[in-house]
């Protein structure tokens, strides 16, 4: 039978083979930026349309050409989130969390969705781990949220990645920047795309965000932001440098920087790695003053960032970076016989309630075709259980690894055999740190997370 149809383009299964890696990152992520204080926070996979409008930008791509937006049965506009900022945002305010003490910091790992050409690196459905920080105009919550990102590649031990900063100033300088640019476009109006002739008047920063690349080559030589700052977003900026060579992180200023969402306002940053081909942008953010005005709140200056798991993982294994891994079976129960296979469900069941990781055959299996499975999950130990081993209370268990037997009373098998595993990985840890010289610390993590 064929199958009926296949995955939506541009989405991603992840299989159980490689899922470990998935949950290794978001749970690594998310304890980083616990350690600066960010707890996480689980919005809707949707909101009312209007709220990416207002507040991503209705005259940013994400909006006019990537969202996947439709009508529900109850005639109300829907949107399937595109980014997390918006919807983190919303229930921020939603729930009064204005009232709690500042600055509120937030962590999440969402599902994103943007109608976008798949390519690898750019998927319709892909996935951030984003934090936001609310209630603070300073620069040093500029820098402590670059440090996130920042400690999560170190963590990781990416290389090869950089930081890139700007500011895009504030409306008031803004204004100024935008008719300085305006007539720059203006002069070349004949080159720009349909898509940037409309922004021209709208939001000619947006030609600067421009994909096509006539227009991203006419955009290298517009005016910069940076020369139209105000005092306060000058002065602003400075200090977000002084906070990073404080910290110790590399930057540079990129003035081109301006960003695909509208709310940004001063601080904008990117972390860029030459291992993705095309995608280079792994983590992008900044900082947005007006967006909880904007969303209908009172003004609460905030920032915060975007970092694509995808790109993540790929940038992982570009980079030939290892993983923990997964988990292994601890023991695996053969058995012979139903009056065995009872047997061996309560020992299983026993060893479980005591948090060990253990399987019985639960087909029906031939004893040679239970241990070619108990071979091909690679588990650590395994026991064979027939009548004869029940009358005695004695299983025999072997250690895969090295062959060796050990013999273990039956009615005191969890116990007794959580001592035995546990010496196991004490001997390992032992061989591992003698060994130093060839840590494969992955390995090791694997065994105990
Ligand atoms: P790009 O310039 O690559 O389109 P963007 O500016 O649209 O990125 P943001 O909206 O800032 O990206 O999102 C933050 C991060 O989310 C990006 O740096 C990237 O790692 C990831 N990301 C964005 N769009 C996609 C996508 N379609 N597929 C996979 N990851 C994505
Ligand atoms: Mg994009």
């Amino acid at each position: 039978m064929a199958l009926i149809t296949k995955a939506v383009k541009g989405t991603l299964d992840v299989l159980p083979a490689d899922s470990h890696k998935n949950q290794f990152v978001e749970k690594t992520v998310l304890e980083i930026a616990n350690e600066f204080g960010f707890r996480e926070i689980r919005t809707p996979v949707f909101e009312h349309t209007e709220l990416f409008t207002r507040s991503v930008g209705d005259t940013t791509d994400v909006v006019q050409k990537e969202m996947y937006t439709f009508e529900d049965k109850g005639g109300r506009s829907i949107t399937l989130r595109p980014e997390g900022t918006a919807g983190a945002a919303r229930a921020f305010l939603e729930h009064g969390l204005t009232n709690e003490a500042m600055p509120q910091k937030v962590s999440y790992i969402t599902s994103c969705y943007r109608y976008e050409k798949p390519q690898a690196g750019r998927l319709r459905e892909f996935h951030q781990f984003g934090v936001e920080c609310y209630g603070t105009a300073s620069p040093a919550a500029d820098a402590e949220v670059i440090s996130v990102a920042n400690e999560v590649f170190g963590f990781l031990g990416i290389d090869r990645i950089r930081l890139e900063i700007n500011s895009i100033g504030c409306p008031k300088c803004r204004k100024e920047y935008h008719a300085a640019l305006k007539a720059y476009f203006e002069s070349r109006k004949g080159e720009l795309c349909g898509t940037c002739l409309d922004r021209l008047d709208r939001n000619p920063m947006r030609i600067l965000d421009c994909k096509s690349p006539v227009c991203h080559e006419i955009a290298a030589d517009a005016p910069i932001i940076l020369d139209f700052l105000c005092d306060e977003c000058k002065e602003h900026f400075e200090k977000v440098k002084m906070y990073l060579d404080n910290m110790g992180i590399v930057y540079d200023v990129n003035p081109h920087i301006v960003r695909g969402l509208d709310y940004y306002t001063r601080t904008v940053f990117e972390f860029l790695t030459d291992s993705l081909g095309a995608q280079s942008a792994v983590c992008a953010g900044g900082r947005y003053d007006g967006l909880i005005e904007e969303i209908g709140g009172s003004h609460v200056p905030a920032l915060g960032f975007g970092m694509g798991i995808e790109r993540l993982l790929l940038l992982l294994e570009a980079q030939g970076i290892q993983l923990p891994e997964a988990k292994k079976c601890e023991i695996y129960i053969a058995n012979i016989g139903e009056e065995a296979s009872l047997k061996a469900a309560s020992m299983a069941t026993e060893l479980r309630q005591s948090g060990m990781f253990a399987e019985f055959d639960v087909v029906g299996r031939s004893l040679k075709a239970q241990m070619k499975y108990a071979d091909k999950i690679g588990a650590r130990f395994t026991t064979v259980i027939g009548e004869d081993d029940i009358k005695a209370n004695i299983a025999k268990v072997k250690n895969m690894q090295t062959g060796e037997i050990t013999e273990l009373a039956i009615d005191d098998f969890a116990d007794t055999f959580m001592e035995l595993s546990l010496q196991n990985a004490a001997s390992d840890l032992q061989d591992l740190v003698s060994n130093s010289e060839a840590i494969d610390l992955s390995k090791f993590l694997g065994g105990i997370m």
